[in-house]
């Protein structure tokens, strides 16, 4: 699969309002600052393709990149940045959590958190919902160059330790991750590849 290939295709303000559920999409989330729009232009070897998402205005939707016309990435909001009122958090966690649930073309989710502070409750509240779901689950822990080797994959062991007393090791993977350094790509691909092939 040819990921610089992505192009941006569509953007959405509710689940109601995605693109049809054909073919195949894998879905990217984080914390705001994760590393999210880094390493989807890293993926797609252009610096300006997630920027769509950062334009004000677009941060609270859904966008969607086409690889193929029946291969999509998906770009989810960023989560806890903004101070947004209660209600709207509220109604982003429903979002998030419904389109988890009933996104066909959905095959899985790639949760990326930033290798110096991972499993926030948003990391864990997604984690909770991807396994409810039965949808795969890929961690990217962002920013590995941030760290020292040792310490990194320190974090690397533990968060896998974590998947594993969870009891969700069928379903979620880990790895470290950088787009600075373009570390960790092609074990991305991999798995973007698997998940997205026809
Ligand atoms: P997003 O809000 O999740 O889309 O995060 P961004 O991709 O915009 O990244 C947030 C900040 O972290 C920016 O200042 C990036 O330059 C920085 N960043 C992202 N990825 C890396 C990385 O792999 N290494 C380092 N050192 N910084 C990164």
């Amino acid at each position: 699969l040819n990921f610089t290939k992505a192009e941006f295709f569509q953007s959405a303000p509710t689940l109601q309002q995605c693109p049809p559920e054909s073919g195949r999409e894998v879905a990217f989330a984080g914390r705001s600052n994760a590393g999210k729009s880094s390493a989807i232009n890293c993926l797609a070897g252009n610096r300006k393709l997630a920027r769509t998402s950062k334009t004000p205005g677009r941060t609270q939707l859904i966008n969607f990149f086409n690889i193929t016309p029946q291969q999509r990435l998906v770009d989810l909001p960023g989560y806890g940045f903004a101070k947004v009122p209660l209600a709207v958090k509220r109604q982003w966690d429903q979002n998030l959590s419904q389109y988890l649930r009933e996104r066909q073309s959905l095959k899985g989710l790639i949760l990326l958190m930033d290798v110096r502070q991972p499993m926030k409750e948003f990391d864990t509240m997604m984690l909770n919902w991807a396994v409810e779901a039965e949808m795969p689950v890929h961690i990217l822990l962002t920013k590995s160059d941030k760290l020292k080797k040792g310490p990194a994959k320190n974090t690397l062991l533990s968060v896998r330790k974590h998947v594993k007393e969870a009891n969700v090791d069928d379903l979620v993977s880990v790895q470290t991750f950088s787009a600075l350094k373009k570390e960790g790509i092609t074990q991305l691909e991999q798995v973007l590849t698997q998940w997205l092939h026809i």
